[in-house]
């Protein structure tokens, strides 16, 4: 049997380990296996990357613990705006959606942009109209309510600043979700989700649905999810990068991602990381921060989970 693969993140971040309890790591730990195993299953079954990796994202999307769905940080007028994409490797279809508020899981709402619409990608009013047409049901505000994010919020609101949901200022360890993943058939397939970043105005759009920045899935390359200050991920197309080192410089998935993570990114300021794939099960999953949620699982049994380097 072809060997297959999956992997998972909740965030890059400083994280500080001192604030960390056990029971705490216990319980992101938790989360992410349910994430982990619940991709991993669809990918022993037989079916698609697509599917895995949207079952896992939206596992970590209804999880509190998690900036996306279920959890997303509060912008400056105190609301949710969630962005989510996501990309098929064999045939490079995408579906992405911006600014929706209500939307329990919007990587569902991505794939439902990629596979019910003849667009790549919605935003705002638009999406949320497409939702409706799609008889989407939307949550109240109390469903995506946490108390540490509103605490989180109450604490910058009347300043400029907006922070990465995991930026060290408040110890906030907490991140955008993704997941890569290659199926039995060496098809691989990329989703990413997110609230965004604490106290964002203006509408304002991260690199997460962003195709080529901060998701990208081609079979000839590979899947990957990014999580980081969205601003310099966009302006380092982070995601396609990767593709391009890898395509052009004939570069292995391994030296490639860390090429863009402890080089490219960092040389213009940005922070983060991201999990990537291959068509042959491959699996990286550099970051240049001091952690990031992350695990992974492949076909030959080798599974990990962790938070710290
Ligand atoms: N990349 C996300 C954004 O800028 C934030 C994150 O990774 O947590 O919206």
């Amino acid at each position: 049997m072809k060997k297959f693969s999956i992997a998972i993140h909740g965030g890059a971040g400083t994280l500080v380990k001192g604030m960390m309890t056990q029971e705490l790591e216990a319980q992101y730990k938790n989360d992410l296996k349910a994430a982990l195993d619940a991709g991993y299953a669809i990918l022993n079954d037989g079916r698609a990357a697509l599917d895995a990796v949207e079952v896992a994202v939206k596992v970590l999307e209804d999880s509190p613990l998690f900036n996306a769905g279920k959890g997303s940080v509060f912008t400056a007028t105190e609301s949710h705006e969630m962005d989510a994409s996501i990309m098929d490797g064999k045939t490079l279809n995408a579906g992405a959606v911006s600014l929706i508020t209500g939307i329990k899981n919007p990587v569902s709402l991505a794939r439902d942009v990629m596979e019910q619409s003849d667009h790549v990608f919605l935003a705002g009013e638009g999406a949320m109209k497409f939702a409706k047409e799609l008889n989407y049901t939307l949550e109240d505000a109390a469903y995506f309510y946490d108390e540490f994010r509103h605490k989180q919020w109450l604490e910058i609101k009347d300043t400029d600043q907006f922070q990465l949901d995991h930026s060290t200022k408040k110890d906030s360890k907490f991140g955008t979700v993704g997941a890569v993943a290659c199926d039995q058939n060496g098809n691989i397939a990329a989703a990413t989700s997110t609230g965004g970043m604490t106290n964002k105005k203006w509408g304002r759009v991260g690199d997460s649905p962003m195709i080529g920045s901060g998701n990208y899935a081609n079979n000839k390359t590979c899947a990957i999810s990014c999580t980081g200050s969205g601003e310099f991920f966009i302006r380092g197309v982070v995601a396609y990068d990767v593709a391009c080192l890898m395509e052009h410089k004939n570069m292995s998935l391994q030296d490639a991602s860390e090429e863009v993570i402890n080089k490219r990114i960092l040389e213009i300021g940005g922070d983060g990381g991201l999990i990537a794939v291959d068509a042959k099960g491959n699996i990286a999953m550099p970051f240049n921060t001091e952690g990031m949620y992350r695990a992974s699982k492949t076909s030959e049994g080798e599974e990990t989970i962790s938070i710290y380097k």
